[in-house]
């Protein structure tokens, strides 16, 4: 009998010791070449749940993976600790936010502790700590001096019941994502990042490796359009503006403006009203501002609008058009006006067809007859009803419009974008301080350099005031101004929370300096050459850090232009075919599964659930049958072990035939891990590995396999088990008589004439008869073979118009074709 397998006594242990001898903890000064692989760091929300293993202990099995294969690999951990539930907490159970979320970073780094991973501890970086956001600061004030950070009064999604400003990420449908508390809209001054500057830069991948998805959500974040802005003439006397302005991708449809549309907010909208129209359009105005703009731009929504009774003059054709509201045109996207053209434009014709407005064909389809049209015609045609266009093919058109409106002054070529500038202001106290001063005197000044950090006052009062708690914080606002020495105000926003997020793994690589943000180390570790995480993040996180490094660039602070080299999401575990939830008493904790059946099992269910990219759901039978694996292989092992220490002498007949054929398995199997590890393919690697589990035991019981092939394939067992379950191939690496520690070894090698199959001729009958041979590997399956046979030239001959009735297969023989 050999040992028990116990998961508790020896993930406890090893942890311990990999620990105490700094087993993962990395120097730059290493020969090897580096490997910086990054998972999205957690948020200190106070325990982790098996969707958070899902996401780390692939990739850690992945950094584990490339540092057998002999690379330096920097895998760290830390903690995104800002941000409104901590504030919440405070207020709701008195605790203050830095309490609370360092319960939460204790527990959770136990947990993180628990999975066994190769995290560089001694590189933790929690964002809420003064010496990180100090750094946030600093960066803050480079973005204000590079011009890219300024202050302006803005629209901002109000949570009135989380007394905070939200993103328009953050609202759905109309309702807070935290709280579900109705959004309304509210004016603030407030700062931004000018992100825009580098929106054309922002939608290039280019040298990334990243999922097509990402990039196209990307680009479409960043929405380009190239076109003409025109101008339609206002006839109303006495008002300033004599037009407004249009943007379009298709100044060729321009003879087909049928009506106007202005956004409900525009600030013609009061002038230009009629009397009679005043009620009706008021009243309107006051429904649209009860929606978000998620909500107005929503595609399932039936597009509705009001006639506010005026008309504006079409220069190309001088006809009159009237001027409608509606809240599917915004203020701030183009010029809050848009030209409807219902004939060429999907949601115009629905517009027009519900208000029984005129559509005017202007771009002939290929085969028009001069009818009416069933539904917009949107693709390129020939021009018609366009005066002096007509005849002209729509990609000359629009040269040719654009020409004649900028010759006349009417309108400009131009290029539009839907990205607009990041809104990083918070009404909050748990966020990093904006290192800003307001003078009576001198207006707005930076805090400098020398005086930060911007300390977080620890005596702030938590109270649902809809304003930051540090504006009722005497001692915080009151200082003076450093240019004039007068008494001056500071900032009482903080910042959002994923500007601590853009540059966190930057830090990782310097996370010891205190003379600044980073230092050169940075130059050696970055970029990242791996990092993981969801792709919820497309284009929030990943977004804004990308501006971030693009911006550090152009002030020379880093020497490269994009963070993160590859990335790669991991899908999603589900419970019951639903997401977990906290509301629906689904989450699924690590914790109960460590503790009964091991860490390494989690690790290794998790990886074997489904594709990592595909995500899957999670099962308690699953997981007892991947520690039942793992049980098997535990005592495979040491069976094998003191069978031939025990017992030296062999005393079993060895075979050839099987000795080759286990050796040819043990490097056909290093091949399929290691391609499959490559390829972040962890659910077939794991199907690999348990089926030279099972080949192996076979190999052991059949007792005609020499002591040195056995052993070589027990340990390569052991060697490509060790990335996935940790612990206990240290532990067997150990009773298997080897020295510490598994996790130094190499990755083992394949030879490619070692794993080649072994071939065999393959004889094919028809009725018995002869027709055909072919060379085969030993290991093809029936099914295979069958195809193969039929499908050969030789063999079709003799099956043509005949009824197959059975094929019979004579493993690694034949093929027999039974026809009628
Ligand atoms: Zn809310
Ligand atoms: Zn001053």
């Amino acid at each position: 009998m050999v040992a028990k397998y116990n998961p508790q006594e020896i993930e406890k242990k090893w942890q311990q010791r990999w620990a105490e001898d700094k087993l993962y903890e990395v120097t730059e000064d290493d020969p090897k070449p580096k490997w910086y692989a990054l998972t999205m760091f957690p948020y200190t929300s106070g325990d982790l749940h098996i969707g958070h293993w899902y996401a780390m202990a692939p990739s850690d099995v992945h950094a584990r993976f490339k540092r057998m294969q002999g690379y330096n690999v920097l895998h760290p951990m830390g903690f995104d600790a800002f941000g409104l539930p901590a504030e919440n907490a405070a207020i709701s159970r008195g605790i203050h936010p830095f309490t609370w979320t360092m319960q939460n970073v204790d527990n959770m780094r136990r947990q993180l502790r628990s999975m066994g991973a190769i995290y560089d501890w001694s590189r933790e970086v929690i964002t809420c700590q003064s010496e990180y956001y100090k750094w946030t600061e600093w960066f803050f004030l480079k973005l204000y001096e590079a011009g890219l950070a300024y202050r302006a009064k803005a629209p901002v999604n109000w949570c009135p019941r989380c007394q905070t400003v939200l993103a328009n990420e953050q609202v759905i449908e109309g309702f807070c994502e935290r709280c579900g508390a109705a959004v309304i809209r509210r004016d603030l001054e407030q700062w931004f990042f000018r992100i825009t500057k580098y929106a054309d830069e922002l939608m290039e991948h280019e040298g990334i490796n990243w999922p097509e998805r990402i990039k196209i959500m990307q680009r479409n974040w960043v929405g380009k359009s190239i076109g003409t802005e025109l101008s339609f003439a206002l006839e109303q006397p006495g008002i300033d503006e004599k037009k407004i302005r249009v943007f379009t991708t298709r100044p060729d449809t321009t003879f087909g403006v049928t009506f106007m549309v202005l956004a409900p907010e525009h600030p013609l909208v009061a002038k230009l009203t009629l009397p009679e129209k005043k009620a009706e359009v008021e009243d309107y105005i006051a429904r649209s501002r009860r929606q978000t703009e998620i909500e107005r731009l929503s595609t399932e929504k039936e597009k509705d609008g009001v006639f506010i009774g005026t008309y504006v003059i079409n220069r190309l054709n001088g006809e009159r058009v009237p001027v409608w509201i509606a809240d599917y045109v915004l203020l701030s996207y183009g010029t809050g006006a848009v030209m409807g053209v219902p004939a060429h434009d999907e949601r115009d014709f629905a517009f027009a067809k519900k208000y029984d407005l005129p559509i005017r064909v202007v771009i002939a389809p290929p085969d028009w007859q001069g009818g009416e049209l069933d539904e917009a015609y949107t693709e390129p045609g020939t021009m018609v009803n366009s005066g002096q266009f007509n005849g002209l093919p729509s990609q000359q058109g629009i040269e040719a419009v654009s020409d004649f409106l900028e010759k006349n002054g009417w309108g400009k070529r131009t290029i539009t974008y839907r990205l607009r500038d990041w809104l990083i202001s918070r009404q909050r106290y748990w966020g990093a301080p904006i290192p800003m001063i307001y003078c009576p005197d001198c207006g707005v000044v930076p805090v400098p350099e020398e005086d930060l950090p911007v300390l977080l006052p620890e005596d702030a009062e938590f109270k649902p005031t809809g304003e930051s708690p540090l504006k009722y914080h005497e001692q915080f606002v009151n200082t003076t101004c450093p240019r004039c020495g007068g008494p001056a105000k500071r900032e009482t926003d903080t910042m959002d929370t994923f500007m601590c997020s853009s540059w966190y793994f930057l830090r990782y690589a310097s996370p010891d300096c205190d003379t600044a943000a980073f230092d050169d180390r940075v130059r050696y570790w970055l970029p990242v050459d791996l990092y993981t995480g969801g792709a919820e993040h497309a284009v929030m996180h990943l977004f804004y850090a990308r501006f971030f490094i693009k911006a550090l660039r152009d002030m020379g602070l880093v020497d490269f232009g994009e963070p993160f080299t590859r990335l790669f999401n991991q899908g999603i575990i589900i419970v019951e075919r639903q997401k977990m939830s906290k509301s629906r008493g689904n989450v699924i904790t690590p914790d109960e599964y460590v503790s009964e059946l091991g860490a390494d099992a989690v690790r290794a269910y998790l990886m074997f659930v489904a594709p990592w990219e595909q995500g899957g759901e999670w099962n308690d039978s699953g997981i007892s049958g991947i520690s039942r694996w793992l049980n098997r292989l535990w005592n495979l092992a040491l069976e094998i072990y003191e069978h031939y220490n025990k017992d030296p002498i062999v005393h079993e007949e060895i075979t050839q035939k099987l000795e080759r054929a286990l050796l040819r398995d043990t490097h056909q199997t290093i091949r399929k891990v290691t391609e499959d590890l490559e390829k972040m393919r962890f659910n077939t690697m794991i199907a690999a590995l348990m089926g030279f589990t099972s080949r192996l035991n076979g190999a052991r019981e059949g007792r005609s396999v020499s002591k040195g092939t056995l052993t070589r394939a027990l340990d390569t067992l052991m060697l490509l088990l060790a990335p996935t379950a940790p612990h206990l191939a240290e532990e067997l690496w150990q009773r298997t008589g080897h020295e510490y520690s598994i996790h130094n070894q190499n990755w083992p090698q394949w030879d490619e004439e070692l794993a080649r199959d072994e071939q065999i001729t393959l004889v094919v009958q028809v009725n018995g008869k002869l027709r055909d041979r072919i060379i085969i590997p030993v290991s093809i399956t029936e099914e295979e073979a069958r195809q193969i046979a039929l499908e050969r030239e030789k063999v079709k001959a003799y099956l043509e118009d005949r009824e197959i009735i059975k094929v019979i297969y004579v493993p690694g023989r034949l093929v027999n074709v039974v026809v009628r």
